[in-house]
């Protein structure tokens, strides 16, 4: 899937989840990290790809994004499994970890959540592409729904853009939609 598509679907994930299990006393600045996080959760296992999105808008990403290649074994492999997710979220936690005495305000548990949740999200979405997920590694078996290939997504196919994209912002839509007062409880809470 393309990097818009996953953050479409990390951002419709985390509504969905938001208005499931919903949080409490949410301050801006910990919506607004929280969402980037997100965002930047649902790109993430793309860091094994050379022309991921996250490289391409960096100077010199391109080589980087050659090293991360090599380094994860190639795109669709470390980081496209539950070990990979397990590396990247104690990762992020240390990072959160370090960044907290400088920002003792914002609420880091959501935003590990939010994280962790764009990062399962693109996982999800791209068990649907012809390429599969190898889930389980070190199992070297590739998982994909529908099991039979040819039934599933090509990436950057018209199918992926018409077709996936469109029924995410329906479905995105539709959360909001049903649980309009949710969010607008929400919001107050965080205009607060
Ligand atoms: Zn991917």
């Amino acid at each position: 899937m393309t990097g818009r598509t996953h953050d479409l679907a990390a951002f419709t994930t985390l509504s969905y989840i938001i208005v499931t299990h919903p949080v409490h006393s949410v301050s801006l600045a910990t919506g607004l990290v929280a969402i980037t996080a997100n965002l930047v959760g649902g790109i993430a296992p793309d860091i094994d790809q050379p022309t991921a999105p996250l490289w391409k808008n960096l100077p010199i990403g391109g080589l980087f994004g050659r090293v991360f290649d090599k380094l994860l074994g190639g795109h669709r492999f470390l980081s496209h499994s539950l070990i990979g997710a397990a590396i990247f979220g104690f990762g992020f936690h240390y990072i959160l970890i370090l960044l907290t005495p400088s920002f003792p305000h914002l609420n880091m548990n959501i935003i590990w959540w939010a994280f962790i949740i764009g990062y399962f999200s693109h996982l999800v979405m791209d068990t649907i592409t012809r390429e599969g997920v190898p889930w389980l590694l070190p199992l070297p078996y590739r998982f994909g729904f529908p099991p039979y290939k040819d039934f599933r997504v090509q990436t950057g196919s018209w199918v992926e853009r018409l077709v996936v994209f469109p029924i995410l912002m329906i479905v995105c839509g539709y959360i909001f939609y049903t649980h309009y007062h949710q969010f607008l409880i929400l919001i107050h809470q965080i205009a607060q």
